[in-house]
């Protein structure tokens, strides 16, 4: 139905379609990977597929550092010819920011001969994902030749980054990548801007505090997993989430309440506008069951 719409406002002899509105529609029917300049040889890499991860790369004198490197290698070949319209330098480093596919499925792609880094944990989980993978999927992963425990820092000149493990929140490994001189975060799955996240075998009590440390630095512009830029505005709001369904299932806990009256029993009207994924077991009751099962393994 949009295609005929779209044939007929084309059609030739209508000049009642003003420009502007063409290309609206455009932008809406080739929707295309945004790649936004936030600060000094750094670019935000907005994916325009929702399974698919964001990415951030840091742009040096000499090379390239990548950060997370999206689904699979198509996904990746649009990730490098986004990089490759800015510079042609090598790519030196990848950063993954946790184990999931959409972070790190387009590595071999991206950079054959970067140096790909992680948490300990990650590069563990990864193997275990191989391992139980069939072979032509187990081929997308390119596991970590560096990894750390608490924090690493690359040297791209003139530039650093900061790399680090602020405790388990998504899953047990995650990595947030800070920017200084930048003022910016890459955040992983830790923040999805306006979304009920996705929770793996993590912690949502250590995960507020991440993101409370998070939101203590210098920050003029946040990369969310998912979904558009952001800023400490939007960083907030989905920290405000969840402090406040953790509050709430925690009430309930402590009441003795069951798992189906803390599903029913949330309140989170506040949150209406945040998109919430049953597929991926990631609407409000499904925070809050994860957050009733951490509660319980105390
Ligand atoms: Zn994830």
């Amino acid at each position: 139905m949009r295609a005929r719409r779209l044939r007929s406002m084309l059609r030739i002899g209508q000049p009642w379609m003003p420009v502007p509105v063409l290309i609206l529609i455009c932008a809406q029917l080739w929707a295309v990977p945004q790649v936004k300049p936030i600060g000094p040889g750094l670019y935000a890499y907005i994916s325009d597929n929702d399974s698919s991860a964001n990415s951030t790369f840091l742009v040096g004198n000499k090379g390239i550092l990548v950060v997370d490197t999206g689904f699979d290698s198509a996904e990746g070949t649009k990730l490098l010819r986004a990089i490759r319209g800015v510079s042609s330098l090598p790519i030196e480093f990848i950063v993954n920011t946790h184990y999931h596919r959409d972070h790190q499925g387009g590595n071999t792609v991206v950079g054959p001969a970067a140096v790909v880094i992680s948490t300990d944990w990650t590069r563990q989980r990864t193997l275990q994902v191989i391992q139980s993978s069939p072979a032509q999927e187990a081929s997308l992963y390119e596991t970590a030749e560096v990894t750390f425990a608490d924090k690493l820092t690359v040297h791209l000149d003139p530039y650093t980054a900061e790399v680090y493990f602020p405790g388990k929140a998504h899953t047990s490994g995650d990595a947030l990548v800070y920017f200084p001189s930048q003022r910016a975060i890459a955040m992983g799955d830790l923040f999805l801007n306006t979304s009920s996240p996705a929770m793996d075998a993590g912690s949502a009590e250590n995960w507020i505090h991440a993101l409370d440390e998070a939101l203590a630095r210098p920050l003029d512009a946040v990369v969310p997993g998912h979904f558009d830029l952001a800023t400490k505005k939007e960083l907030q709001r989905f920290r405000d989430y969840l402090n406040d369904l953790f509050a709430q299932v925690e009430a309930l806990f402590e009441k003795g309440a069951t798992l189906e009256e803390i599903r029913r029993g949330i309140h989170m009207e506040k949150y209406n506008d945040f998109r919430q994924y049953p597929q991926y077991h990631a609407t409000f009751a499904d925070n809050a069951e994860t957050i009733y099962q951490q509660l319980q393994q105390h």
